[in-house]
């Protein structure tokens, strides 16, 4: 993170807020914090509100800073197996709009080029930064390339320089959970312990993680970090893309529970399951236990400030959070206060596109006037 990423990182978390309560949490000197202040408002990265400044007083009137959400957004991409997300979303990681739509075919120069062309509709809308994809199984984000993508298929799939090329803005690529983990940490309910240390778990169609200590995400050398798609689970007859059987992908993907249950699609079920229907919250509810028994496997090995889990079930039926939560006690040895720690994604109703955008805000809030975005 630079200066102007201190700053700007400052007035989120601070806003509205004294340009000199940004000297003293930055610790800048007022010289440079006016200086980087000037360069923030002028790219419409900050703005002046002036609503929020007291009553007027003897001397100069204090302006006080605050996140610009009007004048520049970034682009969320992303890419899961059975449909893409593409978003817009102002500097606070909120949602302006999202559209979601299936593949036609799961061909990566065909899914690039549709995702193209749904970023070019959107890109008039303000002054675009950059754009960020999020998706599941290995992913090279120093690359910028989708290393394999079992259940979509993809390998070896160069998808920032692809769609640099065709759109022309900064692309960055991350996986699910390192993308979620950093946006918990920018914007999330308890974004000060998600920066101390964090555990994130994304659970969709694809199983991932990620942790952080010290407000770092871990990558690791072949930014390979987080793959616990074939951690062994009892009792799970499913076959797994690797080949073999039991492993807690299969058990819990989206895939097996649509099958299972005959429905069209994930938010049907998850609909049924709101409504009270006993088999589809049944589904459900195996599946926290399932997820539950690998966050406690997961918070005994990292013991973090936070464990965040992106699953549909546990985000938006407190029932199944419940039932999440028990297992995680059931099973961790280290005594963690269970309700304290694992919690659902501040992100239940946009996880996706905000899972797209946070890796394009990561950038923002890291070199804020990079001259890639002039
Ligand atoms: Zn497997």
């Amino acid at each position: 993170m630079d200066t102007a990423g201190a700053v700007l990182r400052a007035v989120l978390d601070h806003g509205p807020v004294a340009r000199s309560s940004v000297a003293r949490a930055t610790r800048l000197s007022a010289a440079s914090v006016s200086g980087v202040t000037t360069s923030l408002i002028g790219r419409g990265l900050v703005r002046e509100a002036p609503e929020a400044a007291g009553p007027p007083g003897i001397g100069r009137p204090t302006v006080p800073l605050d996140i610009d959400p009007g004048a520049v957004a970034v682009i969320g991409v992303h890419i899961a197996v059975p449909h893409a997300t593409v978003a817009l979303l102002d500097l606070r990681g909120r949602v302006i709009e999202q559209h979601r739509e299936p593949h036609g075919e799961r061909d990566p120069a065909r899914v690039l080029a549709g995702l193209a062309e749904r970023i070019g509709k959107l890109r008039r809308r303000r002054r675009i930064l950059g754009v960020g994809v999020a998706t599941g199984g290995w992913v090279d984000a120093v690359a910028g390339t989708v290393v394999e993508h079992p259940a979509l298929g993809w390998r070896d799939v160069p998808v920032a320089a692809v769609l640099s090329k065709a759109t022309r803005f900064p692309v960055r690529v991350d996986s699910n959970s390192r993308a979620l983990l950093r946006a918990e940490q920018l914007f999330g309910e308890v974004a000060a312990r998600a920066r101390r240390s964090a555990v994130h778990m994304f659970v969709g169609n694809v199983v991932d993680v990620a942790f952080a200590t010290g407000g770092v995400v871990h990558q690791g050398p072949r930014s390979a970090s987080g793959a616990v798609a074939h951690l062994s689970v009892e009792g799970c007859s499913e076959r797994c893309s690797c080949g073999r059987t039991g492993c807690l992908q299969a058990a819990v993907s989206e895939q097996t529970l649509v099958r299972r249950a005959q429905v069209s699609g994930l938010p049907e079920l998850l609909a049924r399951a709101e409504d009270g229907d006993a088999y589809a919250l049944s589904l459900f509810h195996e599946r926290a236990r399932l997820v539950g028994r690998a966050a406690a496997l997961l918070l005994d090995l990292f013991d973090p400030e936070v464990l965040v889990v992106a699953e549909a079930g546990a985000n938006r039926i407190p029932a199944c959070r419940a039932t999440l939560r028990a297992e995680v006690a059931a099973w961790s040895t280290a005594g963690a206060d269970v309700e304290q720690v694992v919690r659902a994604t501040s992100f239940p109703l946009t996880v996706l596109a905000v899972a797209g955008g946070a890796v394009a805000l990561d950038q923002v809030y890291a070199e804020p006037l990079s001259p890639a975005r002039t």
